[in-house]
């Protein structure tokens, strides 16, 4: 076991405190990073304060990490020390079932293991990478391109999977007119993203003052949700829905803003369960979907894809230190566009 030094959650709702916690000794087939860069998603903050329930405590959050290996087990082929690497929302599954086949280890039949405060198949509850080092093995460890930077490449890990597989399976692309609920960490990646593939871009937020930021980014069109005039006009204008807000709210406001057959993919997850009427659907045949991040191949997919049309995340870089007022920060709709922790600070010792 390595000791390593982290910042995590005592207990539920908790300021996150400096603290310890152990990793294992690589096995063959594992990879060890020291942690560079972890970005702060709006997930973790769920869990830490227990919003979602059954979190495990202490909890050291983080699923957006890029480092460098420092060491590999001898059976690992993929990887050498001094490699750029990532780590995403899951470190192993069952890698037998017909979910693992289909690389969607997220929906493994037996047991998807996530970065943290979730139980590995070795019994050990796993803390993530708000800390200086993680094992990981080399099946679930992703290539970060060296033309990418490292601290913006962090929220690829889980903001830029998680709106990139629905882009993906929705078959985002040229013609298309793409809806952005929520500009935040993973909101703003959907715009980018769909902006590469070819779409035209309609964010759709209820802070007014991101107008700017959502054309800077590549939007065509600004909608302020809290504008009923905005809102009328948007009606049957889009084809896909990306929606990524964090908070309760009615799903029928966006539903209406679909073209006949377009699709709403739910991907924020608000704590408590949201409406949804029947005749918001059935007028159009409009459908509503979810998504949960992507696979390991798809992830790899979309990062070779950042690097190919030079697209990261805008991040704030904050020391551990300031974690807190940070969260605060996310939880008030106030981040441009994602807070990433410099980890390096915490390497193990
Ligand atoms: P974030 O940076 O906080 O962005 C969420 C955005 O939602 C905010 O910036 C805000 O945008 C909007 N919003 C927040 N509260 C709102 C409210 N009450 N009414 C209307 N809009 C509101 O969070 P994130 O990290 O992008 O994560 C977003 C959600 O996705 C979280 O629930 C997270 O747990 C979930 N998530 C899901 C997956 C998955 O696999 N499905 C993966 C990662 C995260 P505006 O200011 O523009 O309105
Ligand atoms: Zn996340
Ligand atoms: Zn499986």
């Amino acid at each position: 076991m390595t000791t390593v030094s982290a910042w995590g959650a005592p207990t539920a709702g908790a300021a996150l405190v400096p603290m310890t916690i152990e990793r294992r000794e690589p096995g063959p087939h594992d990879v060890v990073l020291a942690i560079d860069y972890c970005g702060v998603c709006h997930s973790d903050i769920h869990q830490a304060r227990d919003e979602w329930s059954g979190a495990n405590f202490p909890l050291v959050p983080g699923h957006e990490v890029v480092g460098h290996v420092t060491a590999v087990g001898s059976e690992v082929t993929r990887f050498a020390v001094g490699d750029r690497v990532g780590v995403g929302c899951l470190v192993d599954s069952c890698r037998q079932c017909a979910q693992c086949h289909d690389g969607s280890e997220q929906f493994c039949e037996v047991r998807t293991v996530w970065t943290y405060n979730s139980t590995g198949f070795d019994g050990v509850v796993t803390q993530g990478g708000y800390s200086g080092q993680m094992v990981v093995d080399e099946a679930y460890v992703l290539r970060v391109p060296e033309a990418l930077d490292p601290a913006a490449a962090a929220p690829l890990l889980c903001a830029g999977i998680t709106t990139w597989s629905p882009l993906r399976q929705w078959q985002c692309g040229p013609g298309q007119r793409v809806g952005v609920v929520g500009l935040g960490g993973l909101g703003h990646m959907a715009v980018k993203l769909a902006r590469s593939l070819g779409a035209a871009v309609t964010v759709l937020s209820s802070s007014p003052h991101k107008r700017p930021d959502a054309a800077a980014l590549g939007a065509e069109t600004f909608v302020c949700t809290r504008d009923p005039e905005a809102c009328a006009a948007a009606a049957g204008q889009l084809d896909l829905i990306i929606n990524t807000v964090s908070a309760q709210h009615d799903y029928g406001q966006y539903l209406q803003m679909l073209r006949p057959r377009g699709t709403m993919v739910v991907v924020g997850i608000p704590p408590e369960p949201s409406a949804v009427g029947a005749f918001d659907l059935i007028r159009g045949n409009r459908r509503l979907a979810g998504s949960l991040i992507g696979g390991i191949a798809q992830t790899q997919e979309m990062l070779d894809h950042c690097a190919q049309h030079g697209i990261t995340a805008d991040v704030e870089l904050i020391a551990p230190e300031q974690l807190n007022a940070a969260w605060e920060r996310v939880v008030a709709s106030d981040v441009r566009y994602r807070f990433v922790v410099d980890c390096r600070s915490l390497a193990a010792g």
